[in-house]
């Protein structure tokens, strides 16, 4: 088996609370807490886990957006982690970032040329003027938009459309890896689908690997190989994509489960419903995160232990739970 193009060992992100006339550090948020996993090329994995749980975090400290606390993270046999300013920038042009807000992230003064061509330029990738602008042409196309969207600026867009020009933007510099973090959520529905699908077909025309970012299980279903589910900063249940909806085994995954619709309506699936909110990452619950709101808690066990991701089964089924080993 080839070596993973990806892969993240025991990521750590604490972000430090300051306060008092000092401002000295007076807590820290425990945004990742010992994240590991690898991704093959070619792969997409879909990270899933309510607002807070660190899975944005976790897609920027990859990609070294946010500096991580500890951990280590190496892509195509390269240290990202160790990686000085000179390295950081040739990293940079083999992985990019899909951001969620299509509105928030196209800078309003630029036109979408000048947007799409700003890493060409950055990297030295365009040699003339010419090759510049049939460069942008050629991306434009790519993402179903066409020449004549060169010249306008991103308020004459729809969302759809501005997360095309996000997606043209991250593909000028031809990457291996592109994270997508929460990049169709603030979409509707059908035009999510639209972009998926894309994401899909850019995949499989570029060899592309995703890591795939949503708060919703039945966003990542179609596009993810495996899906790693998220909960105050660990990953609680990691699995390939069939197994962990068909069998999910730690009761967090089941709860998110069963709020998702399933189209046979032959089927019908029991709403579990979490008792309490996500509790603060600032002082997140001991042993086992989900203890104080997990239905099959055991006292004198979960509260105290904190549970490893285990296998559960020889295709890489893995969940952390000490009732579902
Ligand atoms: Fe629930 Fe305990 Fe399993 Fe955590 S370890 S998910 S609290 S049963």
């Amino acid at each position: 088996m080839s070596a993973p193009l990806l892969q993240v060992k025991n990521l750590v992100k604490q972000f430090p609370i300051r306060g008092g006339l000092l401002q000295r550090v007076v807590d820290r948020v425990h945004a990742v807490d010992d994240v590991s996993f690898d991704l093959a090329a070619g792969e997409t994995l879909g990270v899933v886990g309510e607002s807070g749980c660190g899975k944005s975090t976790t897609g920027r400290c990859i990609l070294r957006l946010i500096e991580p606390t500890s951990g280590e993270v190496r892509f195509d046999g390269k240290d990202v982690s160790g990686a000085g300013k000179e390295e950081l920038r040739a990293l940079a042009r083999d992985m990019q970032i899909i951001f969620q807000d299509p509105y928030a992230s196209l800078n309003p003064r630029m036109t979408v040329a000048a947007i799409i061509g700003e890493a060409l330029t950055i990297h030295k990738l365009a040699p003339t003027r010419a090759a510049y602008d049939a460069r942008i042409v050629e991306l434009l196309e790519t993402v179903g938009l066409s020449a004549d969207h060169m010249r306008r600026y991103p308020h004459e867009f729809s969302g759809g459309q501005r997360q095309r020009i996000g997606i043209a933007r991250a593909l000028a510099v031809k990457p291996k890896l592109v994270v997508c973090d929460e990049a169709v959520s603030a979409l509707d529905v059908s035009i999510q689908a639209q972009v998926i699908n894309l994401l899909e077909d850019l995949q499989e025309q570029f060899g592309l690997t995703y890591v795939f970012i949503a708060h919703d299980l039945s966003v990542v279903e179609h596009i993810s190989d495996r899906v790693a589910v998220m909960y105050l900063g660990r990953i609680v249940e990691i699995a390939p994509a069939r197994d962990l909806y068909r069998t999910p085994r730690h009761p967090y995954t089941e709860a998110l489960l069963s709020a998702v619709p399933i189209p046979d309506p032959g089927l019908v699936r029991q709403r579990i419903r979490l008792q309490g909110d996500v509790p603060s990452p600032i002082h997140p619950p001991s042993g086992c995160h989900f203890h104080t709101r997990c239905p099959i808690a055991q006292k004198g066990l979960c509260d105290v232990q904190r549970p490893e991701l285990k296998a559960v089964s020889d295709a890489g089924h893995q969940v952390s739970c000490h009732l579902r080993s």
